[in-house]
């Protein structure tokens, strides 16, 4: 029997990234938000956002959610609203989060998450809901109106993007001025694959600000554990696949 795979990815070659590795042995510089890594942030930023808020890279996207999440979750509440129609990660990342994934039921159309139904639960559970976590199905480019507006009146939005990065939509580059969180993913098999990875983009700074020090241990400038912290930080050896994946990325998407 001959197995045709359904997916095989094709990332960027070796000798597109070997000048960004020789950069590291020079510095010496391996991990900790090195040079090569926050090179690649703010081309990110201003190539694909305008400038606009905020970008950190994680190591995976699943550790972007959880980050996201505890960050943005409301004390008292109890659920995390999401899509029936979504990725094991997104409820995992609730879960590690302390809380309790509540399924909302997609649309026929776009395969996204119900937007009334997210309505009228928030009207029946209030202060329960800790946070609404959508998700961009497939990389669909979502209005994101309407979570724009359910974030300003104080109910958190984390949206699982994990394949969108790229996704050109009604306001730019996905996301792009979205004051919630926006995780997306760079495993292999994402659109903007590197092996992995993954990026949390904000247009509110001071929230990746609290992100990355929770990714990194939760350390204040004095190395003081101050938050629930992890390390969620992208190595520089990731960083230059995916900067030599970024050199390459609009031919990739044409
Ligand atoms: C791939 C994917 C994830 C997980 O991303 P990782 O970087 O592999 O952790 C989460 N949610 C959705 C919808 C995905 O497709």
């Amino acid at each position: 029997m001959i197995k045709i795979p359904f997916l095989r990815p094709n990332l960027v070659r070796q000798d597109t990234f070997t000048h960004y590795l020789s950069q590291i042995e020079k510095s010496r510089w391996y991990s900790n938000y090195g040079p090569l890594n926050t090179l690649f942030e703010n081309r990110v930023l201003t190539e694909y956002y305008e400038g606009n808020g905020a970008a950190l890279t994680v190591n995976n996207a699943t550790i972007g959610l959880m980050l996201a999440i505890n960050q943005s979750k409301r004390p008292k509440g109890q659920y995390a609203l999401m899509p029936s129609f979504t990725f094991s990660a997104t409820p995992l990342a609730a879960m590690w989060c302390g809380l309790e994934p509540y399924f909302v039921d997609v649309n026929k159309d776009d395969w996204c998450m119900n937007e009334e139904l997210v309505e009228d639960l928030l009207k029946k559970l209030g202060d329960k809901v800790a946070v609404v976590v959508p998700y961009a199905t497939f990389g669909t480019d979502v209005n994101l109106t309407f979570y724009k507006e359910l974030h300003k009146t104080g109910v958190p939005v984390v949206f699982d993007a994990a394949p969108s990065f790229g996704t050109k939509g009604r306001n730019g580059s996905f996301g792009n001025d979205f004051p919630g969180l926006i995780v997306f993913s760079f495993h292999a098999t994402k659109s903007f694959g590197i092996g992995e990875g993954g990026l949390v983009y904000s247009a509110d700074r001071e929230l990746i600000s609290q992100i990355r020090q929770a990714g990194n241990f939760g350390f204040s400038t004095n190395r003081e554990t101050i938050s629930q912290g992890l390390n969620s930080k992208l190595s520089e050896y990731s960083a230059a696949i995916a900067l030599a994946t970024l050199d390459a990325f609009p031919e990739k998407i044409k």
